[in-house]
């Protein structure tokens, strides 16, 4: 049973879930080449759905199908389920915990784990258009799926790729919590966005479209190096139309943006040489002033004491640099990395 514990004087939250401490150990620590080669054993590979939860969401052939206990779906494009160690539990009305004044509530909400192909090995930047396309769409299925349930009151949804990026099983997927609150990060966003009398995300879109840092675009979206760059390489894609979660995003929209991503992600390949990455969505169903933004994050460079004393990052990259590589506009050997 996992606690979400506020802070002491803060607006802020942790999730204490010591069972998921409880990974398979062959999974804790495990070399990253050896799970990359290797499906021996892979709970998400297809063909092991019996490894895993029974899935909530099956998409097929542009179907949705659901487990049942007697069956499970197989030859699948994309399949949901519960994490088997999740962060946070679907049981409504667990007792409440206090100690000493200091606050916490239970670990309520929802925990998925969303497999991208039955296939092991493959990656995102080798999908065809249309099942970029489609995955947006289960993205943004899922997202809706939970955004309106009882109590819940943000969708994460986000992509841990890599061991040093958090994955734990070494196979294509993504991840989504449904929390019982609105993290801090984006209710400070909010709060400023609120006071200005344009949308600052739209004023974004204004500069950067045609910025040195601007690395691709398309009809709906464009992709660059935001300005003041937390890490080196780091990339936001963020969308023409105002529009403040997924749900709001048309067929054609998200096509759009599997265009992107993907061009991002052949960047990263080519000039990074397939890094260790997340990507996140940030998005808000219940404030449409928000804007919805998709950033991606490689993980190269390490937090250490200063980052984590100060909240200020030291980028070794300048973002427009960062663009012209991921553009391709310098050669790898003028990289210099
Ligand atoms: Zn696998
Ligand atoms: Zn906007």
């Amino acid at each position: 049973m996992s606690e979400i514990r506020k802070h002491y004087f803060l607006s802020e939250y942790c999730i204490i879930a010591e069972e998921r401490a409880k990974r398979p150990s062959d999974f804790a620590g495990s070399d990253e080449t050896a799970g990359e080669n290797s499906s021996e054993n892979c709970l998400f590979c297809g063909g092991a759905e019996e490894n895993t939860p029974l899935a909530t969401a099956v998409y097929k052939n542009g179907n949705i199908y659901s487990d049942t206990p007697e069956k499970r779906v197989r030859n699948w494009n994309f399949r949901c389920f519960p994490n088997l160690y999740p962060a946070l539990s679907p049981a409504l009305n667990l007792p409440e915990q206090q100690e000493n004044g200091l606050q916490a509530e239970p670990g309520y909400g929802f925990h998925e784990i969303i497999v991208e192909s039955p296939l092991h090995g493959r990656k995102l930047a080798d999908f065809s258009d249309s099942e970029i396309s489609e995955l947006m769409k289960v993205y943004r299925d899922r997202t809706c799926s939970y955004i309106t349930r009882e109590k819940i009151r943000y969708v994460s949804l986000f992509k841990n790729s890599g061991e040093k990026a958090g994955a734990s099983i070494n196979h294509l997927h993504s991840q989504l919590l449904a929390l019982p609150f609105c993290p801090p990060l984006l209710a400070r966003e909010l709060k400023v966005i609120r006071k200005n009398e344009r949308c600052p995300y739209c004023s974004i879109f204004d500069i950067e479209k045609a910025s040195p840092r601007l690395i691709h675009k398309n009809s709906e979206w464009i992709a660059f190096t935001p300005y003041s760059s937390m890490e080196p390489f780091e990339v936001w894609i963020l969308p023409e139309k105002h529009v403040s979660y997924l749900g709001d995003c048309s067929d054609e929209i998200l096509f759009a943006l599997g265009d992107v991503l993907k061009n991002i992600l052949k960047s990263y390949g080519r000039v990074l040489g397939n890094p260790p990455f997340n990507y996140m969505f940030y998005q808000l169903l219940e404030a449409p002033e928000y804007h919805l933004n998709l950033r991606l994050l490689p993980r190269i460079s390490i937090n250490a004491g200063f980052e984590l004393n100060t909240g200020t990052y030291i980028n070794t990259v300048s973002p427009e640099r960062a663009a012209s590589y991921l553009r391709g506009d310098l050669k790898p050997e003028e990289r210099g990395l």
